[in-house]
């Protein structure tokens, strides 16, 4: 079996009683997209601190490329870029001294960085800007030139921290043409997001909850770990039905799809034979009903609420 690009065994870090990460055990194959998932405080971005040598695991250990990411930090170092969900560059310097700076920090031989500068700067279409000051650049041309300093010493993993946050439509579509380019030059690729359209584009998912791994696996496995299929239906009027169904016994949660609820319930079709029989809410008009395929943004929502009553647990 080859080496795993990333390897977690047991990594926990705490802050007093806080425990950030807790346990976190999992492989990573190279030239995997593997998207890390979790809501605010989950412990994403502890994670990719201690996998980046820069907070130490209270205990557990991880491995990058076969390497103890903090007995051998020193070493490790040159195996990854990183990209922080803060913004991390040098707002006097210009696009291309930013890039010759982070060269310089990574020891790329000075001969190389004039060429590698100006593949950096195609690959990320900040030719153009060359000589703006960083600090003047929109928000998705500063993660693209973050983007651009974090790969200078050519590493092949790549840790991003939300990098698409706050990003416009167009830019984040940019950054994941760049991030499938990458993959495809054989590059791995760790990123957390909050957005569930791009967790879909990831080859493999983690979802991470008060620290603690939830399920990992490809997001069709995933979807398919869904018992059965959603019921969506259609009431009137919406979010009057949306507040009401909530506190029906069986249904787990609700949430609003394009005008319709969809319901996570463990017996769906059990309702929907009731509510045939007879539609228990007087003040609300039943218009149809209808079968859905799980998303993403579906299997976030069951996992984050412990809805295990509709879920097969995915582990691969
Ligand atoms: P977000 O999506 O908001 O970035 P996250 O999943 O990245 O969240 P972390 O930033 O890793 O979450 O935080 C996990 C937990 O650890 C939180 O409860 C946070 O308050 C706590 N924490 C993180 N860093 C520290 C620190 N330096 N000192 C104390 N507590 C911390």
């Amino acid at each position: 079996m080859t080496e795993p690009a990333i390897f977690l065994d047991r990594l926990s870090k705490s802050y007093g009683d806080i425990h950030a990460v807790e346990n976190l055990s999992l492989a990573i194959a190279p030239g995997t997209i593997f998207g890390f998932l979790g809501a605010n405080g989950a412990g994403k971005t502890t994670t990719i601190r201690m996998l980046c040598g820069l907070v130490r695991p209270t205990s557990g250990m991880a491995k990058i490329t076969g390497a103890d990411v903090w007995r051998q930090r020193h070493i490790v170092r040159s195996k990854f870029g990183y990209v922080a969900q803060r913004f991390s560059l040098y707002r006097d310097l210009t696009v291309e001294e930013n890039i010759r700076f982070f060269g310089g920090a990574c020891r790329v031989p000075r001969g190389e960085l004039p060429a590698r500068t100006d593949r950096l700067l195609e690959l990320t279409d900040l030719k153009a800007k060359r000589d703006v000051a960083a600090g003047s650049l929109s928000g998705g041309m500063r993660q693209l030139l973050a983007l651009a300093c974090a790969l200078v010493h050519e590493p092949p993993l790549l840790f991003l921290d939300e990098p698409t946050s706050g990003l416009d439509p167009v830019h984040r579509q940019q950054m994941w043409n760049l991030l499938y380019d990458l993959s495809h030059r054989g590059i791995t690729i760790f990123v957390t997001t909050h957005y569930m359209d791009e967790a879909e584009r990831c080859t493999e998912v983690g979802f991470i909850e008060k620290g603690r791994l939830l399920a990992k696996a490809p997001p069709r496995a995933l979807k398919a770990s869904f018992q059965a299929k959603l019921l969506e239906i259609e009431v009137e009027p919406v979010m009057e039905a949306l507040v009401r169904l909530r506190g029906v016994p069986g249904i787990l949660g609700v949430s609003l799809r394009s005008g319709s609820l969809r319901l996570y319930a463990a017996d769906p079709e059990k309702l929907v034979t009731e509510w045939k029989k007879q539609w228990p809410f007087p003040e609300l008009r039943w218009v149809g009903h209808r079968w859905a395929e799980p998303d993403m943004e579906d299997v976030f929502t069951a996992y984050s609420q412990g809805y295990d009553a509709v879920l097969k647990l995915a582990q691969s």
